[in-house]
């Protein structure tokens, strides 16, 4: 039964997305024209509503399109390093709106070209990073990449994603990669969220051929770590656009 409803969810994933999408793109073009205060206030009402519906539809579609064995990766030439300070410039505005710092170190032995998922592992990295944002009140946040060559053509790639806040309870571990897992009702209020974000990372991952896990300590901050095994391609390196 599971499988028919992912499957029918998978499927319907078209139809529920479009409207929503053309709703909320509406809000853009009522905040171009005159409104009074009171309007101002509810546009932006419905806005959050609307953007927080959004996040929520595209994560159970996504969770439901891997159940439904429905998601494709890709193996395609990308740079391992692009893909991830293409997140931390995503994402450094929302890190410095909330006095944050974000921050990636890339070791040497990440190759300069893999061939793998890049929007995949974007989707991962940036998940992580948001929950970092999103559970560090101050301090930092701090993306690395390494890499260690597994077999003569597969490079195994290593990234974590360490922040300075809440942390997780011990006893709470277990139930974070699971479906609907927020830990606590009261801090998932405030932050808001789906609580699907961790399980749709953890089945990327694997999907992928690799594995995640995280440490954490209460009040201290946690490490997500993830690793995902890469064809190192064999061909002359990219050429760099405009030379
Ligand atoms: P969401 O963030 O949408 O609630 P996730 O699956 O991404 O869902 O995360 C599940 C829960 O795990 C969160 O609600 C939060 O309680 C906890 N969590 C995830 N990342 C962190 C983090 N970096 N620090 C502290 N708690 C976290």
């Amino acid at each position: 039964k599971i499988d028919m409803q992912s499957a029918f969810l998978a499927n319907m994933n078209h139809e529920i997305r479009t409207p929503l999408n053309g709703m909320v793109g509406m809000l853009d073009l009522l905040e171009d024209t005159e409104l009074d205060e009171d309007q101002k206030e509810m546009l932006e009402a419905i806005r959050t509503s609307g953007d927080t519906l959004l996040t929520l539809i595209n994560d159970i579609l996504d969770l439901s399109k891997i159940d439904a064995g429905k998601i494709d990766i890709e193996s395609i030439p990308f740079s391992p390093s692009d893909c991830i300070n293409s997140c931390v410039f995503l994402l450094k505005s929302k890190a410095v709106q909330r006095s944050l710092t974000i921050d990636a170190k890339i070791d040497e032995s990440v190759p300069s070209i893999a061939v793998g998922d890049s929007a995949r592992l974007r989707q991962i990295i940036l998940n992580l990073v948001n929950n970092a944002l999103k559970f560090t009140i101050q301090g930092e946040i701090c993306i690395e990449a390494s890499a260690t060559n597994i077999s003569e053509d597969t490079s195994l790639l290593q990234v974590s994603v360490k922040d300075t806040g809440i942390g997780i309870a011990p006893e709470k571990m277990h139930r974070l990669f699971k479906p609907f897992s927020q830990i606590d009702a009261s801090i998932s209020r405030r932050f808001g969220g789906s609580g699907l974000g961790l399980a749709i990372c953890k089945n990327l991952v694997e999907l992928m051929g690799g594995e995640i896990q995280v440490d954490s300590i209460p009040n201290k901050g946690s490490v997500f770590r993830f690793t995902i095994p890469l064809e190192v391609s064999k061909e002359a390196p990219f050429q760099p656009k405009g030379n």
